[in-house]
């Protein structure tokens, strides 16, 4: 089979196109014909060696995978051959006391798929069969590939992390990412008033599009505008994934008893925070890592549902995956990047 091996890494990595013996599924694994891989900010990670975690090289990445069941392995039941799966990307032991709970995010032993093994830059990857999730056939794969990773870290950090009510001022950074299209969408969906920030006046006009209320310039003074619209009051939420000064940022424009949600730390890993009005306005700072199997159910029934709709910015075939990973490099993206295999 064809597969996209990252050879070296770097800004760009060395990613070629090989032919790979077909992967064979283990006892408790699936092969999987992978259909769509959306990309993700990970994969660059990967592509750079930036992430804390030792990486084997050669490693197809991919972590955001649709597609049917090829094979099954000895030990796996409930599936078959050719039912439509999305796959997620966090490995989770299922044994351990944090996934006997339901919080599959912080798995003692969690790995990540296209990280730790073999991802879905390929035609076909093996998964643990628990990572498995049914398919219905009204969402296409290019959908799945845009949603289940993105739209279900969203969902967690909005549903699961922090909890969104109706009336709530919600502030999304970072409006045309994968992560903060759906984080609008989820937000005006549970009945939130959302402001978002974007870099471009196309980005911006994509939030209004998405439900964004009010949208502001990141280039500019967001933290005032944001006072501003909601009458010095500032939002109940913010929902965060760069980290560095944009965080510290975030607490300007946040209410008494508001909460800071943050899955990345793209712009910075450090940061100095006040805590005295941390605690006065008994404000909250909240991780939130990847999603749990319920999170990934609720956004594809939101799909379903219609309240939820994937941006895709351009699809891309195997062969030019590395034009792929380049495009979203450049920050030019609306939305999501896709491959599909
Ligand atoms: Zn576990």
């Amino acid at each position: 089979m064809k597969a996209v091996q990252l050879i070296e890494h770097g800004a760009p990595g060395k990613l070629e196109l090989r032919d790979i013996p077909n992967p064979q599924a283990h006892p408790d694994e699936a092969v999987v014909r992978v259909r769509a891989c959306g990309l993700n900010r990970l994969d660059l990670w990967t592509e750079e060696g930036a992430l804390p975690i030792k990486l084997q090289l050669p490693r197809t990445p991919g972590c955001e995978i649709a597609g049917e069941i090829l094979s099954i392995g000895e030990n796996v039941s409930g599936w078959r051959i050719g039912d439509r799966v999305a796959v997620q990307s966090n490995l989770f032991c299922g044994e351990c006391e944090f996934c006997l709970r339901g919080r599959e995010s912080i798995c003692i032993k969690g790995e990540i798929l296209g990280v730790n093994r073999d991802g879905g830059f390929a035609e076909q990857t093996a998964v643990p069969a628990r990572s498995l999730i049914r398919l219905p056939d009204s969402i296409s794969f290019e959908t799945s590939a845009a949603l289940t990773l993105a739209g279900s870290t969203a969902m967690h950090m909005l549903t699961n992390r922090a909890k969104v009510r109706s009336g709530d001022w919600v502030l999304v950074i970072g409006d045309a990412s994968g992560v903060g299209s759906a984080a609008i969408q989820i937000a005006k969906g549970l009945g939130a008033y959302v402001i978002s920030t974007g870099s471009t006046e196309a980005k911006r006009e994509l939030a209004k599009s998405l439900g964004a209320d009010w949208v502001v310039d990141s280039n500019g003074n967001w933290a005032t505008e944001v006072r501003k619209i909601t009458g010095k009051r500032g939002v109940d939420l913010v929902v965060e994934h760069v980290g560095g000064n944009v965080l510290l940022q975030a607490f300007d424009c946040l209410a008494r008893g508001g909460t800071v949600v943050t899955c990345g730390a793209t712009a910075g890993r450090n940061v100095e925070l006040k805590l005295w009005p941390l605690f006065v306005k008994e404000q909250s700072l909240v991780g939130s890592y990847g999603r749990n199997r319920e999170d990934i159910e609720a956004t594809l029934e939101w799909i379903e549902r219609g309240k939820l709709r994937a941006v895709v910015d351009k699809v891309f075939p195997l062969a030019e995956t590395a034009d792929a990973f380049a495009l979203l490099r450049n920050r030019a993206v609306k939305g999501k990047v896709i491959v599909t295999p």
